[in-house]
Protein backbone atom coordinates (compact mmCIF):
# COMPACT_ATOMS: atom_id res chain seq x y z
CA UNK A 1 0.00 0.00 0.00
CA UNK A 2 1.10 3.49 -0.47
CA UNK A 3 2.08 5.58 1.88
CA UNK A 4 2.60 9.57 2.51
CA UNK A 5 6.35 10.82 2.65
CA UNK A 6 5.81 11.81 6.02
CA UNK A 7 6.44 9.52 8.27
CA UNK A 8 9.13 8.09 6.09
CA UNK A 9 11.04 11.60 6.12
CA UNK A 10 10.70 12.25 9.87
CA UNK A 11 12.89 9.13 10.69
CA UNK A 12 15.16 10.30 7.91
CA UNK A 13 15.65 13.47 9.27
CA UNK A 14 16.09 12.48 12.44
CA UNK A 15 18.48 9.87 11.71
CA UNK A 16 20.43 11.68 9.09
CA UNK A 17 20.11 9.94 5.69
CA UNK A 18 18.13 11.07 2.61
CA UNK A 19 15.02 9.50 0.93
CA UNK A 20 15.60 9.41 -3.31
CA UNK A 21 12.63 10.44 -5.41
CA UNK A 22 13.17 8.66 -8.96
CA UNK A 23 11.03 9.92 -11.65
CA UNK A 24 9.50 7.35 -13.54
CA UNK A 25 8.50 7.55 -16.86
CA UNK A 26 6.75 4.06 -17.61
CA UNK A 27 6.44 0.50 -16.89
CA UNK A 28 10.42 -0.16 -17.26
CA UNK A 29 11.11 2.52 -14.77
CA UNK A 30 8.88 1.88 -12.29
CA UNK A 31 9.81 -1.81 -12.03
CA UNK A 32 13.42 -0.86 -11.76
CA UNK A 33 13.20 1.44 -8.84
CA UNK A 34 10.90 -0.99 -6.86
CA UNK A 35 12.49 -3.85 -7.25
CA UNK A 36 15.91 -1.99 -6.43
CA UNK A 37 14.26 -0.35 -2.74
CA UNK A 38 13.22 -4.05 -1.86
CA UNK A 39 16.86 -4.94 -2.34
CA UNK A 40 18.15 -2.53 -0.73
CA UNK A 41 15.41 -2.37 2.14
CA UNK A 42 15.54 1.02 1.46
CA UNK A 43 12.23 3.34 1.40
CA UNK A 44 11.78 4.99 -2.10
CA UNK A 45 9.63 8.01 -3.07
CA UNK A 46 8.41 8.01 -6.98
CA UNK A 47 8.04 10.80 -8.53
CA UNK A 48 5.81 12.08 -11.57
CA UNK A 49 5.96 15.52 -13.09
CA UNK A 50 2.87 16.33 -14.66
CA UNK A 51 4.47 16.51 -18.58
CA UNK A 52 5.03 12.50 -17.10
CA UNK A 53 1.85 12.06 -16.48
CA UNK A 54 0.33 13.33 -19.93
CA UNK A 55 3.22 10.86 -21.10
CA UNK A 56 2.25 7.57 -18.99
CA UNK A 57 -1.57 8.80 -20.02
CA UNK A 58 -2.78 9.94 -16.64
CA UNK A 59 -2.44 9.92 -12.70
CA UNK A 60 -5.00 7.14 -12.89
CA UNK A 61 -3.32 4.76 -14.76
CA UNK A 62 -0.16 5.39 -13.13
CA UNK A 63 -1.90 4.93 -9.59
CA UNK A 64 -3.45 1.40 -11.01
CA UNK A 65 0.29 0.75 -12.29
CA UNK A 66 1.92 1.37 -8.84
CA UNK A 67 -0.64 -0.11 -6.84
CA UNK A 68 -0.82 -3.43 -9.03
CA UNK A 69 3.42 -3.77 -8.92
CA UNK A 70 3.60 -3.11 -5.12
CA UNK A 71 1.19 -6.44 -5.05
CA UNK A 72 2.58 -8.49 -7.75
CA UNK A 73 6.53 -7.97 -6.78
CA UNK A 74 5.45 -8.26 -2.87
CA UNK A 75 6.93 -4.81 -2.04
CA UNK A 76 6.93 -4.25 1.75
CA UNK A 77 9.21 -1.49 1.80
CA UNK A 78 7.29 2.20 2.17
CA UNK A 79 6.68 3.47 -1.10
CA UNK A 80 5.06 7.09 -1.32
CA UNK A 81 3.84 8.17 -4.84
CA UNK A 82 4.60 11.83 -5.61
CA UNK A 83 3.58 14.37 -7.86
CA UNK A 84 6.51 16.17 -8.54
CA UNK A 85 6.20 20.28 -9.33
CA UNK A 86 2.79 19.91 -9.49
CA UNK A 87 0.48 23.11 -10.39
CA UNK A 88 -2.70 23.46 -8.17
CA UNK A 89 -4.95 21.69 -10.65
CA UNK A 90 -2.49 19.07 -10.98
CA UNK A 91 -2.32 19.01 -7.15
CA UNK A 92 -6.01 18.61 -7.43
CA UNK A 93 -6.23 15.85 -9.64
CA UNK A 94 -3.15 13.63 -8.67
CA UNK A 95 -4.89 13.61 -5.03
CA UNK A 96 -8.24 12.60 -6.27
CA UNK A 97 -6.53 9.90 -8.33
CA UNK A 98 -4.79 8.41 -5.53
CA UNK A 99 -1.24 9.99 -5.34
CA UNK A 100 0.04 9.79 -1.17
CA UNK A 101 2.56 12.61 -1.99
CA UNK A 102 2.00 16.26 -3.47
CA UNK A 103 4.54 18.70 -4.39
CA UNK A 104 2.90 22.05 -5.35
CA UNK A 105 4.87 24.50 -6.72
CA UNK A 106 4.04 27.93 -6.13
CA UNK A 107 7.20 29.36 -6.56
CA UNK A 108 6.52 31.44 -9.20
CA UNK A 109 3.96 32.89 -7.41
CA UNK A 110 4.44 36.35 -5.28
CA UNK A 111 4.64 34.96 -1.82
CA UNK A 112 1.36 36.02 -0.65
CA UNK A 113 -0.30 33.80 -3.10
CA UNK A 114 2.22 31.05 -3.08
CA UNK A 115 1.43 31.08 1.10
CA UNK A 116 -2.56 31.20 0.25
CA UNK A 117 -2.34 28.50 -2.37
CA UNK A 118 -0.40 26.33 -0.31
CA UNK A 119 -2.71 27.00 2.55
CA UNK A 120 -5.42 25.77 1.03
CA UNK A 121 -3.70 22.41 -0.71
CA UNK A 122 -2.32 21.31 2.70
CA UNK A 123 -5.58 20.98 4.39
CA UNK A 124 -7.15 19.33 1.99
CA UNK A 125 -4.27 16.92 1.69
CA UNK A 126 -4.44 16.38 5.37
CA UNK A 127 -8.29 15.68 5.35
CA UNK A 128 -6.80 12.52 2.85
CA UNK A 129 -3.69 11.01 4.41
CA UNK A 130 -1.49 12.71 2.03
CA UNK A 131 1.36 14.59 2.28
CA UNK A 132 2.34 17.86 0.81
CA UNK A 133 5.67 19.61 -0.27
CA UNK A 134 5.73 23.44 -0.54
CA UNK A 135 8.59 25.34 -2.41
CA UNK A 136 9.54 28.82 -1.76
CA UNK A 137 10.84 30.65 -4.71
CA UNK A 138 14.31 31.78 -5.16
CA UNK A 139 15.78 34.67 -5.57
CA UNK A 140 18.71 35.29 -8.13
CA UNK A 141 19.04 32.47 -10.29
CA UNK A 142 19.30 32.35 -14.04
CA UNK A 143 16.74 34.85 -14.77
CA UNK A 144 19.21 37.39 -13.42
CA UNK A 145 22.11 36.26 -15.35
CA UNK A 146 23.97 34.37 -12.36
CA UNK A 147 23.54 31.29 -13.45
CA UNK A 148 26.58 30.07 -11.28
CA UNK A 149 24.74 30.67 -7.94
CA UNK A 150 21.83 28.47 -8.64
CA UNK A 151 18.86 29.05 -6.81
CA UNK A 152 18.63 30.23 -3.98
CA UNK A 153 15.82 30.55 -0.97
CA UNK A 154 15.21 33.82 1.60
CA UNK A 155 15.20 31.65 4.87
CA UNK A 156 12.44 34.63 5.89
CA UNK A 157 9.90 33.41 2.97
CA UNK A 158 11.05 29.52 4.27
CA UNK A 159 9.72 29.97 7.79
CA UNK A 160 6.49 31.61 6.42
CA UNK A 161 6.01 28.79 4.41
CA UNK A 162 6.92 26.04 6.51
CA UNK A 163 4.68 27.33 9.52
CA UNK A 164 1.72 26.49 7.25
CA UNK A 165 1.75 22.79 8.29
CA UNK A 166 3.63 21.49 5.34
CA UNK A 167 5.27 18.28 5.56
CA UNK A 168 8.43 18.70 3.87
CA UNK A 169 9.90 21.60 2.11
CA UNK A 170 11.74 22.31 -1.42
CA UNK A 171 13.90 25.59 -1.24
CA UNK A 172 17.01 26.69 -3.39
CA UNK A 173 20.24 26.39 -1.51
CA UNK A 174 22.16 26.64 -5.11
CA UNK A 175 21.16 23.70 -6.69
CA UNK A 176 20.48 23.80 -10.36
CA UNK A 177 17.64 21.61 -12.48
CA UNK A 178 19.51 19.69 -15.33
CA UNK A 179 23.10 19.12 -15.78
CA UNK A 180 25.20 21.67 -13.82
CA UNK A 181 27.26 24.44 -15.55
CA UNK A 182 31.30 24.57 -15.36
CA UNK A 183 31.19 27.86 -13.19
CA UNK A 184 28.76 26.83 -10.85
CA UNK A 185 29.70 27.70 -7.27
CA UNK A 186 28.33 24.46 -5.09
CA UNK A 187 25.71 24.70 -2.83
CA UNK A 188 25.39 27.32 -0.30
CA UNK A 189 25.82 25.75 2.89
CA UNK A 190 25.36 29.41 4.94
CA UNK A 191 21.83 29.45 3.67
CA UNK A 192 21.07 25.70 4.47
CA UNK A 193 21.86 26.12 7.78
CA UNK A 194 19.98 28.98 7.93
CA UNK A 195 16.51 27.85 6.73
CA UNK A 196 17.65 24.25 8.29
CA UNK A 197 17.83 26.37 11.91
CA UNK A 198 14.53 28.44 11.25
CA UNK A 199 12.41 25.12 9.87
CA UNK A 200 13.77 22.73 11.94
CA UNK A 201 12.52 19.73 12.46
CA UNK A 202 11.05 20.33 8.77
CA UNK A 203 12.35 17.83 6.51
CA UNK A 204 14.38 19.66 3.66
CA UNK A 205 14.22 18.65 -0.10
CA UNK A 206 17.22 19.19 -2.63
CA UNK A 207 16.00 19.31 -6.35
CA UNK A 208 18.40 18.93 -9.19
CA UNK A 209 20.58 15.59 -7.48
CA UNK A 210 22.19 14.95 -10.82
CA UNK A 211 25.94 15.95 -10.63
CA UNK A 212 26.05 17.76 -7.09
CA UNK A 213 29.75 16.12 -5.62
CA UNK A 214 29.11 13.35 -2.82
CA UNK A 215 30.78 15.59 -0.26
CA UNK A 216 28.58 18.24 -0.98
CA UNK A 217 25.39 15.69 -0.80
CA UNK A 218 26.66 14.27 2.84
CA UNK A 219 26.80 17.65 4.53
CA UNK A 220 23.52 18.79 2.81
CA UNK A 221 21.75 15.71 4.56
CA UNK A 222 23.90 16.68 8.03
CA UNK A 223 22.28 20.02 8.16
CA UNK A 224 18.49 18.74 7.40
CA UNK A 225 18.43 17.79 3.85
CA UNK A 226 16.00 14.49 3.70
CA UNK A 227 14.81 14.11 0.40
CA UNK A 228 16.73 14.07 -3.01
CA UNK A 229 15.25 14.31 -6.05
CA UNK A 230 16.74 12.19 -8.94
CA UNK A 231 15.43 12.22 -12.50
CA UNK A 232 18.11 13.35 -15.17
CA UNK A 233 21.08 10.91 -13.85
CA UNK A 234 18.32 7.77 -14.30
CA UNK A 235 17.72 9.03 -18.15
CA UNK A 236 21.39 9.29 -18.75
CA UNK A 237 22.34 5.46 -17.44
CA UNK A 238 18.73 4.39 -19.60
CA UNK A 239 19.82 6.26 -22.78
CA UNK A 240 23.52 5.25 -22.32
CA UNK A 241 23.13 1.58 -21.93
CA UNK A 242 20.32 1.57 -24.87
CA UNK A 243 22.45 3.07 -26.92
CA UNK A 244 25.35 0.71 -26.24
CA UNK A 245 23.39 -2.46 -26.74
CA UNK A 246 22.31 -0.70 -30.27
CA UNK A 247 25.92 0.31 -31.57
CA UNK A 248 26.90 -2.88 -30.71
CA UNK A 249 24.51 -4.59 -33.26
CA UNK A 250 22.58 -6.93 -30.55
CA UNK A 251 19.08 -5.65 -32.06
CA UNK A 252 20.14 -7.31 -35.14
CA UNK A 253 21.14 -10.16 -33.63
CA UNK A 254 18.30 -13.42 -33.00
CA UNK A 255 15.33 -12.01 -31.65
CA UNK A 256 17.38 -8.88 -30.29
CA UNK A 257 14.70 -6.72 -31.27
CA UNK A 258 12.03 -8.07 -28.54
CA UNK A 259 11.64 -4.98 -26.41
CA UNK A 260 11.78 -7.40 -23.78
CA UNK A 261 15.70 -7.39 -24.56
CA UNK A 262 15.94 -3.94 -25.73
CA UNK A 263 15.13 -2.87 -23.02
CA UNK A 264 16.29 -4.82 -20.83
CA UNK A 265 20.42 -3.19 -20.80
CA UNK A 266 18.57 0.15 -19.79
CA UNK A 267 16.06 -1.40 -16.87
CA UNK A 268 19.83 -2.94 -15.45
CA UNK A 269 21.14 0.34 -16.02
CA UNK A 270 18.24 2.35 -13.69
CA UNK A 271 18.77 -0.47 -11.05
CA UNK A 272 22.43 0.42 -10.92
CA UNK A 273 22.50 4.23 -10.66
CA UNK A 274 18.86 3.69 -7.88
CA UNK A 275 21.19 0.97 -5.74
CA UNK A 276 24.59 3.94 -6.25
CA UNK A 277 22.43 7.16 -4.75
CA UNK A 278 20.99 4.96 -1.85
CA UNK A 279 23.98 3.79 -0.84
CA UNK A 280 24.49 7.88 -1.40
CA UNK A 281 22.29 8.83 0.45
CA UNK A 282 22.38 5.92 3.53
CA UNK A 283 19.07 4.95 3.09
CA UNK A 284 19.65 1.18 2.36
CA UNK A 285 18.17 -0.99 5.21
CA UNK A 286 16.02 1.50 7.05
CA UNK A 287 13.09 0.45 6.12
ZN1 LIG B 1 12.62 19.96 -8.91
Amino acid sequence: MLVSVTEMLQKARKEKYAVGQFNINNLEWTKAILLTAEECKSPVILGVSEGAGKYMTGYKTIVGMVNGMLESLNITVPVALHLDHGSYDGALAAMEAGFSSIMFDGSHYAIEENVAKTTELVNLAHSKGVSLEAEVGSIGGEEDGVVGAGEVADPAECKMIADLGIDILAAGIGNIHGKYPENWQGLNFDVLAEISEKTSPMPLVLHGGTGIPEEMIKKAISLGVSKINVNTECQLSFAEATRKYIEAGKDLEGKGFDPRKLLAPGFEAIKATVKEKMELFGSIGKA
